[in-house]
């Protein structure tokens, strides 16, 4: 297949690992943060850390966009919910995330009517077809999945619909990646760029980090070449002693950005002055809100809600799994009281999770290294 054998040929991938080994120097330690849950999920699902010396460490980040989302919000959407006349319509990894009170799977077990979606204009089709009910979509994602919100919004309009809203949890990266690089504990001497939210927002929102923080960014694809390619290309940055904005992953994102999408996203929505990122707190101007020309969609002017903050049970550490300074498994409920199939944290639902990734993966390759296949 076009795009994906090539750049999961073997031979190839032995090559560029070589080139890593050469590139990297004994005497250092590199830590490379993939900020984007689609890296994490491959860079588990390909085994490509075998594949790296030992001095290069990958760090895991926020770009899961159901793993950031605090308990509270998830609260109030089900809160919404809760309304007989309503009905809840998410993407499927929301619906075992957990909420203080139970996920939404849980909450459609009590009989609530929540129904998974695989787009927001399925949700708005569902309104269509239900006039007397009112269809509202948890929306989530950065700014990949922001703009088919947007444009969702716009049709909404343009039909004159009123029995359609969206909750919006959009969240926008570069505050995030801000966030990461201020805070103490955390060292970081590189990024993997993400790919998908680089397909909307270009290159250009990374110079920054190149050149006030001189950290390279390299923006990567999601096949295992893709991943390898961009180490090799942040050591030789490293080794050089600069620091640059580079595109690994040409084939699919512009340097520019889509113009189409931003313009989209800019229409329907506005920044937050603040969010509560779960794990990070909260970070200034890293979320989108409906805009007021659209307030007849926003389930959060339609429906009021508590906006409480509730904290995350407290043996779980998926704010320092998050932020990097814990691996997966290092946490205390990790595989016991955690797992995909009863999570205590978001990290543990969504496939791009870094502990649903580590679950899956790393806990099969050690089952076949015991039986010796
Ligand atoms: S194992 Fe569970 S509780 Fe621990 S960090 Fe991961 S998702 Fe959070």
């Amino acid at each position: 297949m076009k795009f994906v054998d090539e750049f999961r040929d073997p031979e190839l991938i032995t090559r560029t690992a070589a080139e890593i080994r050469r590139l990297a120097d004994p005497q250092r330690l590199y830590r490379l943060m993939e900020v984007c849950g689609g890296h994490t999920h491959a860079i588990y699902r390909f085994g490509l850390k075998d594949l790296l010396p030992e001095n290069i460490e990958l760090v895991h980040g926020p770009g899961c966009p159901v793993c950031v989302l605090p308990m509270g919000r998830i609260d109030d959407g089900l809160a919404i919910a809760s309304d007989p006349n309503v009905i809840f319509t998410a993407f499927g990894d929301m619906m075992r995330v957990p909420g203080a009170h139970g996920s939404p799977l849980q909450h459609k077990a009590r009989g609530v009517d929540i129904r998974i979606v695989y787009s927001p204009a399925d949700a708005l089709k569902m309104a269509q077809a239900n006039p007397s009910r009112h269809v509202m979509f948890f929306a989530i994602g950065f700014e990949t999945t922001a703009p088919s919100t947007a444009l969702t919004l716009m049709r909404a309009r343009a039909l004159g619909l009123r029995n359609f809203s969206i909750f919006s949890n959009h969240v926008t990266i570069i505050p995030a990646m801000r966030a990461i690089l201020d805070s103490p504990d955390m060292r970081i001497d590189a990024f993997i760029g993400p790919g998908h939210v680089s397909t909307v927002i270009g290159c250009r929102p990374y110079e920054w980090i190149a050149a006030n923080e001189h950290k390279p960014v390299v923006v990567s694809g999601f096949e295992p070449l893709d991943i390898l390619q961009s180490i090799v290309m942040i050591l030789r940055q490293l080794n050089e002693g600069c620091a640059e904005v580079e595109n690994q992953y040409r084939r699919v994102v512009p340097w520019e950005g889509n113009r189409a999408a931003l313009k989209a996203i800019d229409e329907v929505f506005k920044l937050r002055s603040y969010f509560e990122w779960r794990g990070m707190g909260f970070i200034s101007q890293s979320a989108l809100a409906v805009r007021e020309s659209y307030a007849e969609w926003d389930a959060e002017q339609i429906f009021p809600t508590s906006g409480l903050r509730v904290t995350d049970p407290k043996a779980a550490q998926c704010g320092e799994v998050l932020k990097g300074v814990l691996k997966p498994s290092q946490c205390k409920l990790f595989g016991k009281e955690c797992t995909p199939e009863m999570p205590v944290g978001a990290l543990m639902v969504s496939s791009e999770g870094a502990c649903a990734a580590c679950y899956t993966y790393e806990r099969r390759r050690h089952y076949l290294v015991s039986a010796g296949a």
